[in-house]
């Protein structure tokens, strides 16, 4: 190949390659949240959690996808009982396996010839099935999608956290043992590393339920996955004790909290997974550790934040010292022409690394994500102060994106 046909070819694999981003930033914009289910390591109950989420939501009446991405143990199709079902393609997407009414599944174990032979995957070809998978599957409109994450903090859940974009939150399952609660440390430092907000903490199998007296008997030490949370400021969302139920329940391709509704266990799931739906429950430290200075950005309208972001006619900047959680100053600017695409550079130049609002569309929270501006949405009327403060000590409370149209 001359360097003349070199040069062109390598401009079109470029366009290639921006074409594929905005495809995939455009599938990615259809989906309303993203919940990453991450783990330090293999066999802490990281795909049933997943499932077992996903059946959940999908039991609320919330349209779920649940994507396996788990490259080298996809056990998603075993734990629902699809195991060795083809997926069909339609207009070069794969079609999901729908299950029931609410909820959809695509899993790369469905991809995998022979189950028992281990795959050994290039890291390119890794990168590449994933970014397929989020960018080719015809999902249709969803109000969650749950994704089995490979373990640990490598290139592929890397991968998974740098693709998914924006609205994309991690739930961290870790069991009790000192070592597992190591790795943890480790994911919740990957999520932060990265800008992915951390919605909680699941430790699992976390003692066992005694089947005569149904007192909860601790095998080994356990709480240490909430002090954990509290160490690094991010929410805890409960317990999973050790139920032999889980592991029938797993091996018969039947979702635990579908098929035991009375059992404890299957109460408790319901139970943790209530303040990832119920609110958004913001804390400080989806804002990046590296990110010396947070400066947050208040839509306003007569004063108190706007609830339609495209209605504002100022912001509020204000500065917050993260340590001792208070403000340091506050600054009110008029914004300028709605003209598209000028707020998030205008509020990038301005230093905002944070922006709090009532409704924002989501089209205009790319467009943040981009300026590496994080958007919190869902916020209720209020004073710029109340808002921060109460952002800042990690009970602010947001409901629906009222401008997600
Ligand atoms: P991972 O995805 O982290 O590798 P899995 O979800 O595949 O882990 O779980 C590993 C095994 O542990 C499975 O057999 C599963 O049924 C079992 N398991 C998971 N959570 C529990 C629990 N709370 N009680 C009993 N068994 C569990």
């Amino acid at each position: 190949m001359s360097s003349c046909e070199f040069q062109k070819q390598q401009g079109q694999d470029e366009i290639q390659q921006q074409m594929e981003a905005l495809i995939l930033q455009e599938r990615m914009q259809e989906i309303g949240k993203k919940l990453l289910v991450l783990s330090g390591k293999g066999g802490v109950g990281k795909s049933t959690v997943a499932v077992n989420l996903a059946t959940a939501l999908a039991s609320m009446g919330k349209k779920v996808g649940l994507l396996d991405v788990d490259v080298h143990g996809p056990s998603i199709p075993t734990l629902l009982g699809i195991e060795g079902r083809r997926i069909d393609v339609e207009d070069s997407m794969f079609l999901p396996i729908v299950l029931g009414e609410n909820l959809k599944v695509i899993s790369v174990g469905f991809m995998l010839e022979d189950k028992s032979r281990p795959v050994i995957w290039r890291g390119p070809a890794k990168y590449h099935m994933i970014r397929q998978f989020l960018k080719d599957v015809k999902w249709g409109k969803l109000d969650y999608l749950v994704v089995d994450c490979p373990p640990g903090t490598g290139d592929e859940p890397l991968a998974v956290a740098q693709l998914i974009g924006s609205s994309a939150r991690a739930v961290v399952v870790t069991t009790p043992q000192n070592l597992a609660i190591a790795d943890v440390r480790r994911s919740v430092s990957f999520c932060q590393a990265v800008s992915l907000p951390v919605a909680g903490i699941i430790e699992n199998m976390s003692g066992l339920i005694c089947p005569d007296c149904g007192k909860r008997i601790s095998l080994f030490k356990s709480g240490g996955g909430e002090a954990l949370a509290k160490e690094m400021n991010v929410p805890f969302l409960g317990r999973i004790p050790l139920d032999p139920q889980i592991v029938v329940a797993g091996d018969s391709g039947t979702p635990f909290v579908e098929h035991f509704t009375r059992l404890p266990t299957a109460k408790i799931f319901h139970d943790l997974i209530k303040p990832l739906v119920k609110s958004d429950n913001v804390n400080p430290s989806i804002i990046s550790r590296e990110s010396q200075v947070m400066r947050i950005a208040i839509p306003l309208v007569g004063g108190q934040l706007s609830m339609h972001f495209g209605h504002c006619e100022e912001f509020a900047l204000i500065d917050v010292d993260e340590t001792s959680k208070t403000i340091t100053t506050k600054t009110v600017v008029k914004s300028p022409e709605h003209e598209p695409g000028l707020l998030p550079r205008w509020l990038h130049e301005k230093g905002a690394n944070l922006i709090v609002a009532g409704g924002m569309g989501q089209r205009a929270q790319g467009l943040f994500a981009e300026n590496g501006i994080k958007v919190i949405v869902g916020a209720s009327v209020d004073t710029p102060e109340n808002v921060v403060n109460h952002f800042l000590q990690g009970d602010l409370q947001t409901g629906e994106n009222v401008c997600d149209h």
